[in-house]
């Protein structure tokens, strides 16, 4: 099973900051519109997000047509396993890929991310951005 898994806050919707619980921010209808074509491909789909599956999160996700499996849940999980999703991409807008950075450049994309909420970008001191492998 082919399972990606996207962060709500920030990905799914626009993210400025925590307004409560059951205060979202505007659809991000590129990242709306390539779940659906995701799912239509046959992916597994879970939104993995620190908000609880409110009955307003799930009515924000029908208005908008937002095609989902789970929330915050995965069924294929291996027994004794903890709740971390076995995915084969997950979506985030305040994650690092690690590709074998150096631990420098490794502490300098984390701090820059901590920061600015950005990656470091090309053209920013870095050459390929925050997957860079060196
Ligand atoms: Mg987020």
């Amino acid at each position: 099973m082919k399972t990606i898994c996207f962060d709500f806050d920030g990905v799914i919707a626009h993210y400025d900051g925590w307004k409560g619980v059951d205060v979202f921010g505007k659809p991000n209808w590129d990242v709306i519109d390539a779940m659906k074509q995701l799912k239509s491909r046959g992916y597994h789909i879970i939104i993995w997000t620190t908000r609880k599956a409110t009955s307003a999160l799930k009515g924000y996700l029908t208005r908008c047509n937002v095609p989902y499996d789970a929330i915050n849940s995965c069924s294929h999980n291996p027994p004794n396993t903890s709740q971390k999703p076995i995915y084969h991409v997950f979506i985030d807008d305040r994650a690092i890929q690690y590709r074998g950075q150096k631990t420098p450049k490794l502490i300098r994309t984390i701090e820059h991310l901590i920061t600015n909420g950005e990656p470091i970008l090309a053209g920013e001191g870095e050459t390929s951005g925050a997957q860079a492998t060196n």
